[in-house]
C-alpha cells in the first residue's frame, strides 16, 4: 500500500478558493496546493491568488504554481506549427472549441508532468472544486477519474454556497476579486473567447486596456497570414468592438429619452 497524499487544485475561482479555505477551516490534511497559471487571470486574480497563497504557506502547507514557461501570446502567435493544410507556420492562433490548445499547454500538460512523479510514490488524492449543482461538469470522465474527490459535492455546497462563503470571510486583497464575481457570470481567462458574447461585452466595456490587447493580437495576426480562424465563430475582435459600440449607443440614447419624457 502506497501512502496517500493529498492535493487541492486551486484555481483561484470561487468554488476551488471556497473548497480549500473550508478545507483547511475543518483541519482536513493537505499535501499540497497546486495552482496552475494560465498567465492569462484578470489583474484581481493575481493578488487574490497571492492572498490565499499566504494563508496556505502560513498553514505549513506546500504550494506550487504550475506555469508553462512559453507565454500564451508566445504560443497562440509565434509557436512553430506543422499543420496539413498550412504546413509549417506559427502560432495556433484564438482557441476554439475544437482546438483548445490553451487547456492543453498551459494546464493539463503541466498536470500530468507533475503528477507522474507522485503517483508513483503515493496514492494521490486530487481534490477538486466542482459544485453539487454542476451535474454536467461532474459527470465528464475527466473528473471522475481514480483519486478524484470532490468535497464540495460531499458537503452539498452550490456554486452560489462557494461565493457566499468566499464574500463572507475573504480579506482586503479579495476588494477586485468580489468585483469580478459583481460583474461577470464567471471568471476564467480575460481573454477567452469561447466566453459568452455578453461576458465579452462587459470586459469591452470596463476593460478597454484588455480589450485593446486582443484587439492588437488580431491585427498581428491580420498582418501575418490566413492560418488564424475568427476570434469567436463568425465575429473579429474588431467587429464585435463595433457591435459593442452601437449598442451601447443606443441604450444610452434610450435611457436619455426615457429620462426627458419622465
Ligand atoms: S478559459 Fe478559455 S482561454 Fe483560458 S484556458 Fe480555458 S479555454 Fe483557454
Amino acid at each position: 500500500m502506497k501512502p496517500q497524499y493529498v492535493t487541492v487544485s486551486f484555481s483561484g475561482g470561487k468554488d476551488s478558493t471556497a473548497m480549500l479555505l473550508r478545507m483547511m477551516e475543518l483541519g482536513e490534511h493537505i499535501d499540497e496546493v497546486i495552482n496552475v497559471d494560465t498567465g492569462m487571470e484578470f489583474p484581481a486574480m493575481y493578488d487574490h491568488i497571492e492572498g490565499v497563497r499566504k494563508i496556505v504557506e502560513a498553514h505549513g502547507i506546500k504550494y506550487t504554481r504550475l506555469a508553462n514557461p512559453k507565454s500564451y501570446e508566445y504560443i497562440m502567435l509565434h509557436q512553430e506549427i506543422k499543420s496539413d493544410k498550412f504546413g509549417t507556420h506559427h502560432g495556433y492562433g484564438w482557441p476554439t472549441p475544437v482546438i483548445r490548445w490553451c487547456t492543453r499547454h498551459m494546464k493539463l500538460d503541466l498536470l500530468k508532468a507533475h503528477f507522474r512523479p507522485l503517483k508513483e510514490k503515493y496514492e494521490v488524492i486530487q481534490c477538486i472544486g466542482l459544485a453539487a449543482d454542476e451535474l454536467t461538469r461532474l459527470s465528464r470522465p475527466a473528473n471522475l477519474e481514480p483519486g478524484h474527490r470532490h468535497p464540495l459535492v460531499e458537503w452539498g455546497w452550490s456554486e452560489e454556497d462557494c461565493l457566499k462563503y468566499c464574500f463572507e470571510r475573504g480579506g482586503a486583497y479579495d476588494e477586485g476579486w468580489r468585483d469580478l464575481y459583481r460583474i461577470f457570470n464567471r471568471v476564467s481567462c480575460w481573454c477567452c473567447p469561447l466566453a459568452p458574447i455578453g461576458e465579452l461585452r462587459k470586459l469591452w466595456k470596463l476593460y478597454p486596456d484588455l480589450w485593446a490587447r486582443l484587439q492588437e493580437w488580431e491585427d498581428y495576426m491580420n498582418a501575418h497570414g490566413p492560418y488564424y480562424a475568427k476570434f469567436k465563430q463568425d465575429w473579429t475582435v474588431k467587429a464585435l468592438g463595433d457591435r459593442f459600440a452601437k449598442e451601447d449607443k443606443a441604450r444610452r440614447e434610450q435611457r436619455l429619452l426615457e429620462e426627458w419624457i419622465l
